[in-house]
């Protein structure tokens, strides 16, 4: 098709005018290349307003422009909808403009398909966590949100539900993720469009209320901006002053859900003084003070203290000449950027220098940033953006729609314990995607999981306890076993402790067992022996960690003998348990240290102890000898390493957190520690000086990376200034 034939509409010259006036160095050429081939494939497609469908894409594409996006964001923003929408494959895609571009439209086109549906608040945060986990490139989710502003600003001829549900969907979904990306333009935007269309009275009221004062208003901000140039132009040289009205969701948030009148907000309006450094920021601040009186409490440093979406300024409200407050925030035009841009001003600011980065070195970028900010509303990015750095949970579907959210390396047969209890009890099989899968899979984030169940399935297997990865699933297998099975656990259980007690020259009459083992049977929480016997059969009672106690009992009471310094072979179900290989042992039984309690994943080192199997401590445990050859014993040291089948055991943990006190704060840790479903074995708060709250709290994790994941989740809570192991 020759190029005369290509109508280049205005929107498409506007887009090029957008990036002449930019300082990149844009690829025109790519560009145009791509807007000719989206045009040429949607053809004479229209919206449903009515327009050629080319000009959607081009729009999407100027938002880029403007937000200062690479050539390639821009180039994949006119080609977002070819795969979707025409005979165009993603392949096709590939070998005309290659995979990066490819890359970034496949992914627009898998977040179109995620299902929303509201039901509750928790839902629109996993769903939130899951776009951002499922976009790898950073840029997916820019575009996404391009796509969707420009999609809320032609909704008008939609059908009234329609409108209704995207504006949900947006108000719950995709403005907060623009605001955790702090990409206010469209953060505010978007939250005006969807209110306009959820509360259409309620949205008309304020603007009908701006509008009655608007000349009194435009004439004082007007006055003040030249009252503070005249006074600011003598001490700086270049010194920038505008005014704004504060965005119609802002004032509604604040009119209708907190009940304040138009009087008692104060930033309605606010100005802005631009400048070039950190220090004049300061320096402007002292002048605002001299010129106004300023209004106690209401100053903000985010300079020394950013905000966690990276926003910088100094605010302040005084009071003007009529006793009007008004807000003035002072910033140097790097923080205006990325108060204005966000995570885009990265690719504003350094296209041709970070080209070529790789996704790691960008993802390192956020993170930094993130570093860098200790705002106490931190529960809005940290963890978001924390789990895109290092995956350690995945957001999976039912094929309701429902979002399931598990750690990292959950199977289907996590997921269907999740689901319900029965589920999982009667699952048979698993398809994901429609495809049907091994009872092991490991899911992954975006898949949909439909779990085939049948009552006649017999009940889970025993082996299911060595494939699951969540202590739920566990148990809920395990508590199936021990209601169901009794029976076949009781002799399950007690032919195991008969096996042992022979290894182990432990001999007792059958009529006096009950009465020889009570304490266990009572430390066990169990009722009888015959309980005993079951919580052994079902693996509630692990064997190899109550023998050495019970063997030191039989020689206290019986032979009266000291126990032979044998190191006891782990009897029972060596797969699963132990966790840990010894250098030069096989099968011995190990145990924990209490001083350090070692986590899978920790350098750890054995000590073997008289009798009573290798005790495992950290390598950096102060009980362990800096040096193994000065020590007293050096060959009772032996190296250690974890098991790969660690993952089926647990582990206690204790966490020092520090926090500021406030009330509620127990109650949200516990809340949190609850809804990971970990055992909880003390906790203890005590007050500090200066109003901080001290708590130790002992739980039962499965590893390093579970209690990583445990660490970063109360990390999200408000408050919280640190979180450390002890
Ligand atoms: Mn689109």
């Amino acid at each position: 098709m020759s190029e005369n034939t290509h109508k280049f509409y205005q929107d498409y010259h506007e887009l090029v005018d957008l990036m002449k006036k930019s300082d990149h160095q844009y690829n025109y050429e790519l560009i145009e290349q791509a807007y000719l081939f989206a045009e040429e494939k949607h053809g004479d497609q229209r919206r449903a307003s009515g327009i050629p469908y080319i000009l959607h894409p081009t729009s999407v594409a100027c938002i880029l422009a403007e937000l200062g996006m690479d050539s390639e964001s821009i180039a994949a923003a006119l080609l977002h909808d070819v795969v979707e929408d025409t005979d165009v494959t993603l392949e096709d895609v590939t070998k005309k403009f290659g995979a990066e571009i490819a890359g970034l439209i496949d992914g627009v086109t898998k977040l179109g398909k995620i299902p929303y549906s509201s039901r509750e608040e928790q839902q629109a945060e996993n769903i939130r966590k899951m776009l951002i986990a499922m976009s790898n490139d950073i840029r997916v989710i820019i575009i996404k949100l391009a796509d969707r502003l420009h999609n809320m600003r032609t909704i008008e001829c939609m059908k009234e539900q329609h409108r209704r549900d995207k504006a949900l969907e947006v108000m719950e979904v995709y403005a907060p993720i623009a605001h955790r990306l702090g990409i206010r333009a469209i953060k505010e935007e978007l939250e005006d469009l969807s209110i306009c269309y959820l509360d259409p009275v309620g949205y008309s009221e304020i603007e009908r209320q701006l509008e009655k004062k608007s000349k009194d208003r435009i004439n004082f901000v007007a006055q003040i901006k030249q009252q503070l140039y005249d006074r600011l132009k003598t001490e700086f040289s270049n010194v920038y002053i505008e005014g704004r009205v504060k965005s119609i969701h802002g004032i509604y948030k604040k009119t209708f859900m907190k009940g304040k009148t138009m009087d008692q907000i104060f930033d309605i309006f606010a100005v802005r003084v631009i400048v070039d450094s950190d220090d004049d920021c300061y320096k402007v601040l002292g002048i605002v003070h001299d010129m106004f009186k300023p209004l106690p409490k209401r100053f903000k440093d985010y300079i020394s203290t950013p905000k966690p979406n990276m926003y910088q300024s100094l605010h302040t409200t005084v009071i003007g000449k009529e006793g009007i407050p008004f807000e003035i925030q002072i910033r140097t035009w790097e923080m205006h950027y990325t108060a204005e841009y966000g995570i885009a001003a990265h690719w504003k600011y350094k296209e041709g220098v970070t080209k070529k980065d790789s996704l790691d070195e960008r993802l390192a970028w956020i993170r930094k940033m993130l570093e860098n900010q200790s705002d106490n509303d931190s529960t809005e990015i940290v963890p978001i953006i924390k789990m895109d750095l290092a995956p350690e949970e995945v957001f999976i579907f039912t094929p309701k729609g429902d979002v399931i959210n598990l750690p990292n390396g959950a199977t289907v047969i996590d997921v269907a314990y999740a689901i319900h209890t029965e589920v999982g009890n009667r699952m048979i099989g698993a398809k994901v995607d429609k495809r049907i899968v091994p009872i092991d899979y490991k899911v992954r984030t975006g898949e949909i999981v439909e779990i085939v169940t049948t009552k006649e399935s017999g009940g889970p297997k025993r082996d299911w306890l060595n494939i699951v990865k969540t202590s739920e699933a566990r148990s809920k297998i395990r508590l199936w076993f021990k209601r169901e099975k009794r029976d076949e656990n009781i002799t399950e259980g007690k032919a195991q402790l008969e096996t042992e007690f022979k290894r182990l020259n432990i001999h007792v009459p059958e009529k006096d067992m009950e009465k020889f083992l009570s304490d266990v049977i009572h430390r066990q929480n169990c009722n009888s022996l015959e309980d005993f016997y079951a919580s052994i059969g079902y693996g509630g009672v692990q064997l190899w960690r109550i023998l050495p106690k019970i063997k030191e009992e039989y020689f206290k009471k019986y032979s009266g003998k000291e126990p032979a310094p044998v190191v006891i072979t782990e009897p029972v179900r060596k797969k699963v348990s132990g966790g840990v290989h010894i250098e030069g042992i096989d099968d011995c039984l190990v145990k924990y240290s209490r001083c350090c309690n070692p986590l899978p994943g920790d350098d750890i080192i054995g000590f073997i102890t008289r009798g009573y199997g290798v005790s495992i401590h950290k390598r950096t445990c102060s009980n362990v000898p800096k040096n193994i050859e000065d020590a007293e014993e050096p060959d009772r040291w032996v190296r250690a390493e974890w098991d790969d089948q660690i993952s089926h055991e647990t582990f206690q943990s204790t966490l020092q957190i520090m926090a500021t006190d406030r009330t509620g704060l127990l109650a949200d840790i516990t809340n949190q520690l609850t809804a990971m479903h970990l055992f909880i074995h003390t906790l203890n708060s005590r007050e500090t000086k200066n109003g901080m709250a001290h708590i130790e709290v002992s739980i039962t994790v499965n590893g390093i990376n579970h209690l990583k994941m445990v660490i970063s989740r109360l990390g999200g809570i408000n408050g919280i200034v640190s979180i450390g192991r002890s």
